[in-house]
């Protein structure tokens, strides 16, 4: 039995729909999925039904944005409760930081005289937790791009012309949200921010995990990273981070995390939720 525990939809910057991600998570004969979509919990009631229909296990869950060290780092949010009122609080405000960070992208983009609108951009997100690959996509579609590549390179990758950072969570608030929420905090994708020195912090803020397993881990780095869950007594997760279509293919599939660990992580929130207070 098997999981993808780090999955996207239209919910945020994902292209598929909850119904979709389940279909192909069925036709990939995964037992268990969870949802991770950026800052925002509104695609788990969907898919925990569409989940509920296909006969597999829904585990609620979010990536948010924080910040260590001045590094920018995904936090993931395993069996959060989803209407967890202070949850759905701060995630509306960062809903608002990614809105105002469009138009001010846009008017970037404007002063370099690409003539994008940002209602252009809203069209195509018609979701409250858009980011840049939104950008990427109304650029291609309106012709003023070639690829979501090239929009990334040009213009919104950091640093480049058209990025503005973020307004961001610290990681010890993200991880204290995510535990008041009754959830379990695990840190996405480490291999992709190269920066272990953040971890000890993290730690010692309650940190329960780490996603070793990721599609743009090698072996090695999943390797490197299980010594580290090992070390600081972590649990392991791991998903595709599937936001859709890549390269024609569908992303869901290429991380098959062993149920076992989904195990480990429903006693931890089980753990968590045990010491919550009484609402
Ligand atoms: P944002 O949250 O608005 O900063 O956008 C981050 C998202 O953009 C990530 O979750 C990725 O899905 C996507 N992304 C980041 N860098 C690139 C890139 N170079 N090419 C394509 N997509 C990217
Ligand atoms: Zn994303
Ligand atoms: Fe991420
Ligand atoms: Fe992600």
């Amino acid at each position: 039995m098997f999981a993808d525990l780090h999955l996207h939809t239209f919910f945020s910057d994902g292209t598929y729909s909850p119904e979709e991600v389940v279909f192909h998570g069925q036709r990939q004969g995964f037992a268990a999925l969870a949802l991770t979509d950026h800052d925002t919990v509104e695609g788990c009631a969907p898919t925990a039904r569409a989940c509920a229909a296909a006969g597999l296990e829904f585990i609620s869950g979010t990536e948010l944005t924080a910040e260590q060290d001045g590094n920018e780092i995904h936090i993931l949010g395993y069996c959060v409760d989803v209407e967890d009122p202070k949850l759905l609080a701060e995630v509306g405000k960062f809903q608002q930081v990614r809105q105002n960070r469009i138009r001010e992208m846009v008017a970037r983009l404007n002063e370099l005289h690409i003539p994008l609108e940002a209602e252009a951009v809203f069209a195509l997100a018609n979701c409250r937790a858009p980011g840049r690959p939104h950008v990427a996509r109304a650029l291609v579609s309106a012709g003023l791009c070639g690829n979501l590549d090239e929009a990334f390179e040009r213009f919104l990758k950091r640093n480049r012309p058209a990025w503005v950072p973020k307004f961001k969570m610290s990681a010890a608030e993200a991880i204290a949200l995510i535990h008041q929420a009754g959830g379990v905090a695990v840190m996405a994708h480490p291999g992709l921010n190269r920066a272990d020195e953040v971890i000890p912090a993290m730690v010692e803020a309650g940190l329960d995990g780490l996603e070793c397993f990721h599609t743009k881990h090698s072996t090695a780095t999943a390797e490197h990273y299980l010594e580290l869950a090992d070390r600081f007594q972590l649990l392991v997760t791991g998903g595709s981070d599937c936001h859709g279509l890549s390269k024609g293919k569908p992303l869901i599939g290429t991380i098959k995390l062993p149920y076992q660990h989904v195990e480990k992580l429903k006693a931890r929130a089980a753990q968590h939720q045990s010491s919550r207070p009484a609402p």
